[in-house]
């Protein structure tokens, strides 16, 4: 993880306040992951729009797909059914830009908010494009995290783009990629958004709980997580038959199932917020907070290797308990524990609780199999 304590970023920005023409905030972007037809779009806005909590309709046109062969979007066609959207329903419109021509053809077509994806915010060349085409347009711009856990990357990225003379700026927080086993699609790694927010305090900064979770179920989790964290709004995937998407069908939400995550969230209120965290102990408590977070995660991905272990021993007639594994393991953890500062009592005493669950699990999973 890239982070500078000494880093000072000097950006000019329009607080959403003054001008978001609805005021609502937290402020909500939510929409489909991609445009995939008109009766998509419009039947997914219609529903959308009796939410008064949202602000902007989202959907992906041009989709920056990892492997070639999955959907990679509509293309400029679909411009034309975001404008269908807009003067139907009335919401603002959003999509995601890549290059000048993708800029260009949003611009012709009335688009409203432009942000920038996790695979492009990674590549100062596409930024600075982006920035470029961008000079003397007045349009609120997003600039979601880049993949990697840079936090430099991400701060560059806002200000080429606030150099280009955008002020109506925001950065996303949409989770960081790794090779790492976890639950979440992307994970959070908060303690960098609340870095990008000690360095840049005038930046608002939303939360993408779709794209960090991956999955329905764990989104109300982070959303609201995203909320303590003093976030000021979302962007949220949503499509009127989420099964059916062409493009992240496990993350999006119904519009009913949106509203009723919205309605849920406790959203703290403002002095309160701002009295918390102005104080450099609430600043150190929320990166404990994400480091703990990150602890269970770890544990969460250690219990699940565990079971498959478990599986393999039974398949193979392997007992549980290795001892000569076991002590081996432990003697290798002491000395990198006792090098990074910890003392070897806690270590022991950890090891000693994980590596007993460990056992649990293992032994729980052999008699299912025995049923
Ligand atoms: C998206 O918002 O659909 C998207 C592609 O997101 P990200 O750039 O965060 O992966
Ligand atoms: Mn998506």
């Amino acid at each position: 993880m890239i982070t500078n304590d000494d880093m000072t970023v000097e950006l000019n920005i329009n607080p959403l306040t003054n001008w978001l023409t609805d005021k609502k905030i937290p402020l909500v972007i939510a929409g489909p992951c991609s445009a995939e037809s008109e009766e998509q779009m419009l039947a997914t806005a219609r529903e959308l729009v009796k939410n008064q909590k949202i602000s902007y309709f989202r959907a992906g046109i041009w989709k920056p797909r990892t492997r070639p062969g999955s959907f990679e979007g509509i293309g400029v066609e679909a411009l034309r059914w975001m404008q269908s959207v807009k003067e139907e329903t009335g919401l603002k419109v959003a999509t995601e830009v890549a290059n000048t021509d993708h800029v260009e053809a949003c611009l012709k077509h009335g688009v409203d908010l432009l942000w920038i994806g996790a695979r492009t915010s990674v590549n100062p060349f596409s930024v600075q494009e982006i920035a470029d085409a961008l000079k003397g347009v007045d349009i609120p711009v997003a600039v979601k995290n880049p993949i990697n856990p840079d936090l430099q990357l991400w701060v560059g990225a806002l200000e080429r783009i606030n150099k280009a003379g955008i002020n109506h700026l925001m950065a996303i927080h949409r989770g960081f990629s790794s090779f790492e086993r976890s639950p979440f699609r992307n994970q959070p790694l908060w303690e960098l958004p609340i870095e990008l927010k000690s360095i840049c305090p005038h930046v608002p900064i939303l939360c993408d709980p779709s794209h960090i979770a991956g999955v329905r179920k764990l989104i109300p989790f982070i959303s609201q997580k995203a909320l303590d964290m003093d976030m000021d709004g979302f962007m949220i995937e949503a499509h009127i038959n989420p099964s059916a998407a062409l493009s992240d069908a496990e993350q999006q939400l119904t519009p009913k199932a949106l509203d009723d995550l919205l309605s849920n969230l406790i959203v703290r209120l403002a002095t309160v917020k701002d009295e918390e965290f102005k104080t450099q102990l609430d600043d150190l408590r929320s990166l404990i907070d994400a480091l703990d977070e990150e602890i269970t995660q770890k544990l969460s991905s250690r219990m699940q290797i565990a079971e498959k272990i478990g599986e393999y021993k039974k398949e193979k007639n392997v007992t549980i308990l290795q001892v000569k594994r076991w002590e081996n393991l432990i003697a290798d953890r002491l000395s990198a524990a006792t090098a990074m500062g910890l003392s070897e009592e806690f270590m022991r005493g950890m090891l000693k609780l994980v590596h007993k669950e460990s056992i649990r699990r293992q032994t729980e999973v052999m008699n299912k199999q025995e049923e």
